[in-house]
């Protein structure tokens, strides 16, 4: 007798999601983004799109949590020299119900040339986690990735 195992060679299109928003989210933009506010802008612009809608919007914000730290109910975007990579997304999560309580987006100089990696890291800011399908916005390797958005749809988003 053999075990014969089976792989699937079709992949789940499904996108994991680590948490979800209860209420619109607040975008707090930090004052170092001085002058880049308008890209992150056109990230939101691009979820709204899809179906997405955010709470009240903040510029210019100057406090301790643009260094570290959360505010409540709020995304927190700024730009930091000491990234891991292109961007990093922090996120607070109850872990009983899943529900993102705050989250801080972390940019790098370099990502801000880069419209579709600061789209990306709003989508984890909304709780998406990474695709395995090269092309998609949720790709993990920029190179890599592209604006495919199957399974990212408000429709789609457990909450
Ligand atoms: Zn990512």
């Amino acid at each position: 007798m053999m075990d014969i195992f089976l792989q699937s060679l079709i992949s789940d299109a499904s996108i994991p999601q680590n948490g979800y928003w209860r209420e619109r989210p607040a975008l707090v933009i930090c004052s170092n983004l001085n002058g880049k506010e308008e890209k992150i802008h056109t990230a939101k612009r691009w979820w709204e799109e899809l179906g997405y809608r955010f709470g009240e919007i903040h510029t210019g914000y100057s406090g301790a949590e643009c260094s570290g730290g959360y505010i409540q109910a709020s995304i927190v975007i700024t730009l930091s020299s000491h990234t891991y990579g292109l961007a990093q997304t922090f996120m607070q999560i109850n872990t009983k119900n899943k529900q993102i309580q705050a989250a801080r987006i972390e940019l790098s100089q370099r990502s801000l040339q880069k419209h579709r990696c600061i789209t990306h890291e709003l989508g984890h800011g909304l709780g998406w986690s990474h695709s395995s399908e090269e092309m998609h916005l949720m790709y993990p390797i920029y190179e890599l990735g592209g604006w495919e958005y199957f399974g990212l749809s408000f429709d789609q988003y457990k909450h």
